[in-house]
């Protein structure tokens, strides 16, 4: 399992960036990850799958958004990576881990992020279509073992191997 950008940063810009923090005056859960990943940044397959939904309208919550469902464990799971700007991918496709699959963004309600506020919104997930709250979600943790996870490099796209 690789990262889904190149380096991989919790954003550290605002609080409640890990799974599970409460935000919102704590009404509210974090279903994933917000990683530091200013605009444009290239977006990997974090596993060998298939792409099974692009979606490319600019909605008000997660924006435009990829879902790559992958084997893992003998179990499907999907890997959705939101706010992104675009996607070099289509429903359908298979690609191989460590592909590029799209470039991140500030779309739905991350648009008009500064700078140092751009992030990928980016989970696992045991389903495609999931619930409100956490229902649903993995904990990234699960794949990619405990934090800190600050500067930790994996190699250019020519080499697919991960930690
Ligand atoms: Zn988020």
């Amino acid at each position: 399992m690789i990262f889904p950008l190149r380096e991989l940063r919790i954003l550290s810009s605002s609080r409640g960036n890990t799974f599970g923090m409460v935000r919102k005056k704590g009404t509210k859960a974090h279903q994933g990850w917000d990683l530091e990943a200013r605009n444009n940044s290239l977006l990997y397959a974090v596993a060998e799958g298939e792409i099974v939904n692009v979606d490319r309208t600019d909605n008000t919550s997660y924006g435009c958004s990829i879902t790559l469902r992958f084997q893992y464990n003998g179990y499907d799971y999907y890997a959705f990576y939101a706010h992104i700007n675009s996607s070099l991918v289509s429903k359908y496709d298979w690609v191989d881990e460590g592909a590029v699959i799209g470039f991140s963004g500030s779309t739905g309600n991350a648009r008009g992020s500064k700078s140092w506020e751009q992030h990928l919104h980016f989970e696992f997930r045991e389903k495609y279509s999931c619930g409100k709250g956490l229902a649903g979600r993995v904990d990234p943790k699960f794949f990619y073992g405990e934090p800190p996870y600050h500067w930790v490099s994996q190699p250019g796209p020519e080499v697919l191997e991960s930690y």
